[in-house]
């Protein structure tokens, strides 16, 4: 039997400048854009599939957090919003960022939904509207409930503190087959268990007959009146970024899904495309996120278990999702007080430590992206509500609460200003009393959105409820910037299926 050639192009196979045609040019090759990539490559058409970012595998991979972050994240992973400084870890890699994240899937709640259609005047992204294609979504990459048997202590503990409170958890629903509860989904699943799209819907489009230029950045869309004629930009050198050979790939249909930071500097860099309502690159809006660490008298053993493999919805009305999470020691260590001999002997503490998370709903905390000068990465300008922060606040102490109903010894909430260990509840109690200030707490925002957003008045919004660009006839946009606001949830599932209903939307018009 003969086997069909899998056009994947790497860095060394590009001698010289060259171009490509195509019925569909994708651009990013995260969950939004491979998504779009597989479906219209099983409907027939003739995809070319662009990232800027190499492929890995998983001999590849370290677990040496700084060198991970420095080969999978853009800007090394230093990338941060000013205003509020906030770190926002964003890939660069085949698979986006479904290579380095904790693979939790969850259908945006009712509530988020109803308020979506309300608000922006959307009329077909109700539950009834999305659920064939989270359906779709969750059966190709089996999307399931984390088993007991990979759930480890740092999971199980979370479970016994939300138990003796009587708060609502379940394990997460996670895009894996066959996890051996590593806990090492941020620097890339050496088990091949996470279903990232680099093995799932890149490999299947490639497998289909789609031709996946990888290492290739697009710097300009082109485009004629109402209509993208294709894509152009430069071959660049893994991890370094060295510009080289020179491509462009034509299109009958472009779709942009670079990520909610790069899709709008592309659009504004390329003679400020689509912007007839003057939002693209505003409403940026994050699910900022704040962790605890709690100290157990017994061990814990954190490294072994699910990533992020326990959750508790029971405040997501009230504003935020409690999760637990692991992270290399390199990223923990910048949460945790102290340096030199005091960090150290924190350290010590993390055979029988558990560290747990909570995402905001932050939809009064609004930011934009900005091009920069001479680079294609962006500035990012964002500013904490105070009545997030407050928000924020809460999801901490409500997490302390937690840890010391599961048994926790002392607990390190991460706020500056006071006391960096608690070892009583009281004691909590009393310090988190206080009134803060953003610089107090040490936030991450690795869910980002709205750059791009829906809205059902192209006054209002910049692509309509299918992804296509107001202001154009064939030019889409399918990354979570097409978000009109920000899900409550972890954002992939929703992501893809909002990208599988796009590619069919395309597919009618081919
Ligand atoms: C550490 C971490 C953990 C997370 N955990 C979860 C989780 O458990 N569950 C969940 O639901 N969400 C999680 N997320 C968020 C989720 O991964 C993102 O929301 C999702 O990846 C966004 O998908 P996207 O397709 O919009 O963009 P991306 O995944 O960012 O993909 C965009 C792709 O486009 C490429 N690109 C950018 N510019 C160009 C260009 N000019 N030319 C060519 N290619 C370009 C990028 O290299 C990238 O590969 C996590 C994120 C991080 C960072
Ligand atoms: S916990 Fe480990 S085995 Fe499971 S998906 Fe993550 S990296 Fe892979």
């Amino acid at each position: 039997m003969t086997q069909a050639r899998v056009d994947l192009r790497v860095f060394a196979q590009y001698g010289r400048d060259f171009e490509e045609h195509a019925d569909v040019v994708v651009v990013g090759s995260g969950p939004g854009g491979a998504v779009v990539a597989k479906e219209l490559t099983d409907a027939g058409a003739r995809v070319v599939l662009v990232e800027e970012g190499p492929p890995f595998t998983p001999a590849d991979y370290t677990l040496e957090g700084g060198r991970s972050m420095a080969r999978t994240l853009r800007e090394g992973g230093l990338r941060h919003t000013t205003g509020t400084v906030m770190p926002t870890l964003q890939a660069i890699a085949l698979g986006g960022g479904s290579l380095v994240n904790s693979a939790i899937c969850h259908r945006a709640p009712d509530f988020a939904l109803d308020g979506w259609c309300e608000a922006f005047a959307l009329a077909h992204t109700t539950r009834a509207d999305l659920d064939p294609h989270y359906d779709a979504v969750g059966g190709y990459l089996g999307i399931a409930a984390t088993p007991e048997a990979v759930q480890g202590p740092r999971n199980l503990l979370f479970k016994r503190g939300c138990e003796a409170l009587g708060y609502h958890c379940e394990p997460t629903l996670r895009n894996v087959r066959g996890c051996r509860g590593s806990g090492e989904c941020f620097s890339g699943c050496r088990s091949r268990a996470k279903q990232s799209t680099d093995i799932t819907y890149v490999a299947d489009a490639l497998r289909g007959g789609a031709c996946v230029l990888s290492s290739a950045r697009v710097e300009c869309v082109e485009v004629d009146g109402r209509r993208a004629r294709g894509v152009a930009g430069r071959i660049v050198a893994p991890f370094t970024g060295r510009p080289s050979h020179r491509f462009r790939v034509h299109a009958r249909l472009v779709v942009l899904a670079a990520g909610c930071m790069a899709t709008p500097v592309l659009l504004l860099r390329s003679g400020n495309l689509a912007n007839g309502s003057g939002q693209v690159g505003r409403n940026l809006q994050f699910h900022p996120g704040v962790a605890v660490m709690g100290v157990f008298p017994e061990a814990v053993h954190p490294g072994f278990g699910a990533t992020q493999g326990y959750q508790s919805c029971q405040f997501l009305r009230e504003g935020f999702k409690l999760e637990t999470l692991w992270a290399p020691p390199a990223l923990l260590a910048m949460r945790m007080p102290g340096s030199g001999r005091a960090l150290k002997r924190r350290f010590e503490d993390i055979p029988r430590a558990a560290i747990w998370d909570a995402i905001g709903t932050c939809h009064a905390s609004l930011g934009r992206v900005l091009p920069r000068r001479g680079s294609l990465d962006p500035r990012l300008a964002w500013r904490l509500d105070p009545g997030d922060l407050a928000l924020l606040v809460r999801a901490i102490s409500v997490l302390t609460e937690i840890f010391f109903a599961a048994g926790a010894r002392s607990v390190l909430p991460g706020l500056h200003g006071i006391d960096a260990e608690i070892r009583s509840l009281d004691q909590a109690r009393r310090l988190l009393a206080r009134t803060f200030a953003p610089g107090d707490l040490v936030l991450g925002g690795n869910h980002a959105f709205c750059t791009t957003r829906m809205h059902g008045d192209p006054a209002r919004g910049v692509v309509d409820e299918l992804g296509r660009c107001h202001d154009f006839d064939n030019l889409y946009i399918a990354d979570s910037g097409v978000f009109p606001r920000c899900p409550s949830v972890n954002p992939m599932w929703t992501l893809m299926a909002l990208a599988r209903r796009t590619a069919q939307a395309i597919a009618t018009e081919l």
